[in-house]
């Protein structure tokens, strides 16, 4: 009990400083970002909302979205995607969202980019209203457009390690 008070507290005090590190990166490459499908500067975004899901929030899941003024709503440690719950400040930031939405970019911290079954239902729900669903894993993406039903994965990242595969 007392854990995840502090865990709570701990979150609430990290929230502008995270939210806003994520709203920086986007700002300083708005103009560059792709969503269908990611590019260079798509994915240094992508990877501070990973930093920032896994490093600061200690894992817990994080999800950006971007809607077509190039807005961005962030919330976190939701058990389903486009829900605000505790983060409804968010939806009171600026002008109202507007849609179709660029992108819903949410992460997986247990490290595998894949679309749960709440994810699909979400998906199958927002389809016409959504251009891009990204979910972001460890090092790999899984970018997914409804309307086409293309998909894309990806791994990336620092080519350091023995990228081989499992042996
Ligand atoms: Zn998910």
């Amino acid at each position: 009990m007392e854990t995840k008070q502090i865990n709570n507290e701990k979150i609430i005090e990290n929230e502008i400083d995270w939210k806003q590190h994520i709203r920086d990166v986007h700002n300083d490459m708005a103009d560059d970002i792709e969503y269908l499908f990611p590019n260079n500067s798509t994915e240094a975004f992508m990877t501070a909302i990973w930093k920032m899901s896994v490093d600061l929030l200690e894992r817990i899941e994080v999800m950006v979205i971007v809607d077509n003024k190039d807005d961005l709503y962030i919330s976190s440690g939701t058990p389903s995607l486009v829900s605000f719950k505790d983060h409804e400040d968010e939806l009171k930031i600026g002008d109202k969202m507007k849609l179709p939405l660029k992108c819903c970019i949410h992460t997986h911290p247990s490290g595998k980019a894949y679309f749960s079954d709440t994810d699909w239902n979400t998906i199958n729900t927002w389809k016409s209203d959504i251009e891009s669903c990204i979910v972001l894993g460890k090092n790999e993406y899984l970018a997914y457009n409804p309307k086409s039903k293309l998909a894309k994965m990806v791994h990336y990242g620092l080519l350091e390690n023995n990228l081989r595969g499992e042996q």
